[in-house]
């Protein structure tokens, strides 16, 4: 049985970071460190880092007991044996589990599950989500991802790997995606899409105070330059924004339909950095979403940020040891 002084170790694989924590059952995180992921090493080479992080961190705890260690990863999991399927941002991870070595190496009991669908879980039982009971968490950086809580509960689909919001399509003629669909959201509304997307009008030889952001040098563009020139009112960075945002909206509005959330969480880089793409995300929902569920729009910002990955993690680790005593 769980006691207050139980802590576990909770960690996030990511494309560019690696980030592990020490935090109990009441959500504090007690410690933290993280390392550059380093994708282009070899996996062994990135399995050492790690576990010499959570080496250190797990030498730190005293005498309180550990649960077990929960990864949050970048890409779709199963829940059973952690087995990532095809992570888009950790080239030479496909197939793998972190399980055996972990298990082994710690002697604790490890679960692993999908970053957003974590992500969700943090923000459900320590972030703005918090009391909600039907919501949708949806990170906006790179790619997008999503996790999804019904009835109080992190729905996860007949295998686990429900909630691939970023693949649903918008648009059945649009651009290929990696993942063999065409039109994907992500394809439009992730901040990949977004410097895509200004690259080409740049390239056409339109001017904006984005290639002066750039450095003159279009391949420098990034969505992050696109947002706030953007906020400064650069022509071309609002077009993008607004683009960009009835995009997300039109995506927003499918899983409105589908869900009927009480509330609608957007979180990941994207989301945090601008300010022009909320009355054009608004708009859109309000122009599009079915009359009976416009009067319950509720689409927030998450205020967790980063961490609401690792707090999802601790959860479900207190969780599958179950409640203090
Ligand atoms: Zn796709």
């Amino acid at each position: 049985m769980a006691t207050r002084e139980d802590l576990c170790i909770a960690m996030d694989l990511g494309g560019t970071k690696m980030r592990v924590a020490l935090i109990d059952r009441t959500g504090d995180l007690i410690q933290r460190d993280s390392e550059p992921t380093l994708a282009n090493q070899s996996r062994e080479q990135t399995l050492e880092r790690l576990t010499s992080i959570i080496t250190r961190l797990v030498s730190s705890t005293g005498d309180r007991k550990l649960v077990g260690i929960v990864a949050s990863l970048a890409s779709p999991v199963d829940p059973v044996t952690g087995t990532m399927n095809n992570p888009p941002n950790l080239p030479g991870w496909d197939n793998f589990s972190l399980k055996p070595l972990l298990e082994a190496t710690f002697n604790l009991p490890f679960w692993a599950a999908n970053d957003a669908t974590l992500g969700a879980i943090g923000e459900h039982a320590c972030g703005i989500g918090q009391g909600i009971s039907n919501l949708l968490y949806i990170t906006v950086s790179t790619g997008i991802g999503g996790g999804i809580i019904v009835n109080g509960s992190p729905f996860l689909g007949s295998r686990g790997f429900a909630g691939e919001l970023g693949h649903m399509s918008i648009d059945r003629n649009g651009p290929s995606c990696a993942c063999g669909n065409r039109g994907c959201l992500e394809m439009f509304a992730s901040g990949t899409a977004i410097a895509r997307f200004a690259r080409e009008r740049l390239e056409n030889g339109e001017t904006s105070l984005i290639l002066e952001m750039a450095g003159k040098d279009i391949t420098n563009v990034n969505s992050k330059m696109v947002m706030e020139a953007a906020d400064r009112r650069d022509p071309l960075g609002v077009e993008l924004i607004e683009q960009f945002a009835r995009d997300l909206g039109l995506g927003l509005v499918n899983l409105i339909h589908i869900f009927d959330p009480q509330m609608i969480i957007i979180g990941g880089g994207v989301s945090q950095s601008s300010r022009t793409y909320s009355a054009a995300l608004d708009a859109t929902i309000r122009s599009n979403v079915i009359p009976h569920l416009k009067e319950h729009i509720n689409v927030v910002t998450s205020v967790l940020g980063d961490d609401a990955s690792l707090l999802g993690a601790a959860t479900l680790a207190f969780q599958r040891v179950g409640r203090a005593g």
